[in-house]
This record gives C-alpha cells, sequence and structure tokens, in this order.
C-alpha cells in the first residue's frame, strides 16, 4: 500500500443514460474542491452528491463532445453557475451541436422526448483545453493531454502523483473507442494511445467513459488493440 502524502482524490462515479456512461465526481479531500468529469445527463443524484460532501465545483471537465458525455452539462451548470465549462476547441461542434446529434445518430425528431434526448442548446463554454496544461484542483494536479482518433477534440486527464488517468472513450477494458463516428480516426487513437495513455506509469488506473477500471499495464499486455495481435490479424481477429 502506497503512502504518498499527495493521496487525496475522492473519487465517486455514478453510471447515467441509456449509454451507462460513467459520470464522475473528482474532488480534493483537503480542499474540497471538485470537478465533474462528463456529465452524462441531468442527475439529482450528482447534485445531490456535491451538496451533502460540502464539495465546491470548480468546473466541468468534459474529455469530448459526444451526448453521452455533455448532455448533462446544462443541468449541473445551472445548480452550480460558478463552474466552468472546458472542452478541447476540436470538440466545440460536437458541444454546440448536441440538440442535432440524437439525430445524426438516426434517431427520429419524435422519438427524442421519450429516449431522454431531447436536449436544450448547452450553456457557453468559458475556454478551451490545452495540450499540455497543467490543471489544478485544490492539490490535484491534472495533465491536459490531447488525444485525438475517437474524436478530434477528445482530450485525457491525468493525475501522475495519484496514478490515476480518465480517458473518457479512448480506451476501454480489453477495447477501444469507435472511431467509425464522424471525425474518427483509427490510426490517429492508436497512435494517441500509445503516446499519450500507455506513457503513464504500468499501475496507473484507468478510468474510462464506459464499463469497468483498468490499469496502464493491464491494457498494454492484454488489449488486442494494443498488443500486436488485432494487426497480425489483418484487421479480423485470429
Ligand atoms: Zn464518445
Ligand atoms: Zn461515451
Amino acid at each position: 500500500m502506497s503512502q504518498l502524502a499527495t493521496e487525496v482524490m475522492l473519487i465517486r462515479e455514478f453510471v447515467l443514460s441509456a449509454f451507462q456512461q460513467n459520470t464522475r465526481v473528482v474532488a480534493c479531500e483537503k480542499t474540497r474542491r471538485a470537478i465533474c468529469i462528463d456529465p452524462g445527463e441531468a442527475s439529482d443524484d450528482v447534485v445531490n452528491y456535491l451538496h451533502d460532501n460540502d464539495l465546491e465545483l470548480q468546473a466541468i471537465t468534459l474529455t469530448h463532445g459526444h451526448l453521452d458525455h455533455v448532455g448533462g452539462t446544462k443541468a449541473l451548470h445551472d445548480a452550480f453557475p460558478d463552474a466552468e465549462i472546458i472542452i478541447h476547441k476540436g470538440d466545440e461542434p460536437l458541444y454546440f451541436g448536441l440538440p442535432q446529434q440524437p439525430l445524426l445518430m438516426g434517431i427520429q425528431q419524435s422519438q427524442l422526448a421519450a429516449l431522454g434526448l431531447d436536449f436544450d442548446a448547452p450553456p457557453p463554454l468559458t475556454r478551451n483545453w490545452e495540450h499540455g496544461e497543467i490543471y489544478e484542483v485544490g492539490e490535484l494536479r491534472f495533465s491536459v493531454r490531447h488525444c485525438p482518433g475517437h474524436t478530434p477534440g477528445h482530450v485525457v486527464f491525468a493525475e501522475e502523483c495519484e496514478k490515476k488517468v480518465f480517458v473518457g472513450d479512448c480506451l476501454f477494458y480489453g477495447s477501444i473507442g469507435r472511431t467509425d463516428l464522424p471525425g474518427g480516426s483509427y490510426e490517429q487513437l492508436i497512435e494517441s494511445i500509445n503516446s499519450q495513455i500507455l506513457t503513464l506509469d504500468d499501475d496507473t488506473v484507468v478510468y474510462s467513459g464506459h464499463g469497468p477500471e483498468t490499469t496502464v499495464g493491464r491494457e498494454r499486455r492484454q488489449n488486442p488493440f494494443l498488443n500486436g495481435v488485432y494487426d497480425a490479424g489483418r484487421g479480423r481477429f485470429i
């Protein structure tokens, strides 16, 4: 068990939306400052958790602009209007196009309300992420890394003292993000994962936008998209 004095991170996960997306509140235990990474849909549970635990929401920090990651931004910002909202420039079109995203997925206008996908226009952004910036949340220091491939403006947040990385839809337990959606690129995603995520220590815990946690080392060794198995099958599993 590590005894690093820097271990002050609180993580609370909420699985939200029809897409079973992992919305997370991440906080500095000492200063009570918090961020919400990817509020997937409006949720009283998230708002109540912040209030009940005396946490100050300083920002809504978005990994990318897909609806299952930004759908709850407006409701959360209405509850905490002082919170910043930050996304990479490359995903601004997706963010501001939120009301149209379900239509791009082939869902009919008349079905939106029944599916809970009738989104209002999202609130204005505070600013954009810059690749390589350090974002401080109390005593936590996240390095912001641009990882295009799933979307053009996808970023991940690495806290290297805590050995934790929040990767959105770049990397999953045993899999990688979709690259068949507009703006996606398989080659770019693999390059992003190799250069921005697999360069972290093997015991870094990986928190994905869907599904269970994993580690950098496990994915480096066992993920078929990253260990050569998929390439050996020339795009097919063998
Ligand atoms: Zn996505
Ligand atoms: Zn997603």
